[in-house]
């Protein structure tokens, strides 16, 4: 049994991540600044003894006795991301020293939630870990993308200088119950949109592509990537199989049984044209791949989204079985 931090714990994949670890029998420590994630995530973990909740902003130093830090703390979504830029690279690079700094001092085991987006507009496809991607430093999705290239840099650095034992997961377009309906990512935003009878908005025309990767997957990696023994270098962890926005919007349409139309809009800036996880490394050192195919874990979203919206959920949503 591991005393296990938690950044980011309210959030969309931090609440599920809490999930597992308490079922797995370890102590959780959860940590955020609720600027996306929200009590409702974790209010069925309140009165567990095993749990304690962290009112906290990372870019504040902490000091805690734990074993494990998962930091995951950062707003995820372009839209919530780009609200306080400033503010995002300030908890990339901030926040992760602070963490980093922590698990330096109490020889804590600690695990980066990097992204996809270190690759940028990718002009490699599908994307290995060797690829060193192509961002632009100065644009509107640069202060989530460099800020997260950064953390990368920061926890290799904090390995190599200070011996600090870093995992680093490069996590691929997740999804799932939990999603905020106004997170303003593709998936929650088309659900949402068709549940409430609204046009689905697609940016672009949608052939840009995204690999989509159901929650309990992505926890599953996680947890393999830090129960393993130095194992240092990035791992990608997402679903290969690989979707146009356009494909998206129909398989949604079409579960919903909703005739709503879908409407094209302006394409924002340095928007990634295609993105597909290698996932070689994962198979080879962890045994991960992902078990849920899109249309399965679009329906468990839906679901949850259905009850959501009309105010009928329980005090959480159980995922696990798919
Ligand atoms: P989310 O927005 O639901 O969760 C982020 C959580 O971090 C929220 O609870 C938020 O309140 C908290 N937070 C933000 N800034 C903070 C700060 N300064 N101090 C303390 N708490 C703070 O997003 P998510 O999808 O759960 O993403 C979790 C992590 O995984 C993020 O680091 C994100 O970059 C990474 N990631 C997610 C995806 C995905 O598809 N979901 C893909 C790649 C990477
Ligand atoms: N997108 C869309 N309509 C929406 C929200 C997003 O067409 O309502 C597109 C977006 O432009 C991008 C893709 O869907 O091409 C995935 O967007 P998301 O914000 O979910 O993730 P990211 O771009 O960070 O991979």
């Amino acid at each position: 049994m591991k005393r296990v931090l938690v950044t980011g714990g309210a959030g969309f994949l931090g609440s599920h991540l809490i999930d597992r670890l308490l079922a797995g029998g370890h102590e959780v420590l959860c940590l955020d600044n609720f600027f996306t994630g929200s009590k409702d995530n974790i209010r069925h973990c309140l009165h567990d003894d095993h749990f304690e909740l962290i009112r906290h902003d990372i870019v504040q130093p902490i000091l805690l006795e734990v074993d494990w830090i998962f930091n995951l703390a950062c707003p995820a979504s372009p839209v919530h991301y780009q609200y306080n830029p400033v503010k995002t690279i300030k908890t990339s690079v901030m926040g992760t020293i602070n963490m980093l700094g922590m698990a330096k001092r109490v020889r804590a085991r600690i695990l980066q939630a990097s992204t996809s987006e270190v690759y940028g507009d990718p002009q490699v496809h599908p994307q290995p870990e060797q690829y060193w991607g192509h961002v632009n430093p100065i644009g509107p999705r640069s202060c989530y993308d460099e800020g997260k290239r950064a953390a990368e840099t920061l926890v290799m650095d904090y390995h190599r200088q200070n011996g600090v034992d870093t995992r680093i997961a490069r996590i691929f377009n997740t999804y799932g119950p939990r999603m905020a309906a106004d997170d303003g990512r593709v998936i929650s935003n088309f659900v949402v949109q068709a549940l409430r009878g609204e046009q689905l908005t697609i940016y672009g025309d949608g052939s840009q592509t995204r690999s989509f990767c159901y929650v309990t997957d992505l926890v599953d990696g996680l947890i393999r990537l830090m129960d393993r023994d130095r194992e240092y270098e990035p791992v990608n962890l997402g679903n290969p199989n690989e979707f146009t926005i356009l494909e998206l919007a129909k398989e949604v349409r079409r579960q919903i049984g909703s005739r709503v139309e879908i409407v094209f809009r302006e394409l924002p800036l340095d928007d990634p044209q295609q993105r597909r996880p290698a996932i070689d490394r994962a198979r080879d050192i962890l045994g991960w791949e992902p078990t849920v195919q899109l249309q399965d874990g679009l329906a468990k979203t839906i679901q949850y989204f259905a009850r959501a919206l009309s105010g009928d959920l329980p005090d959480f949503e159980k995922v696990e079985d798919v």
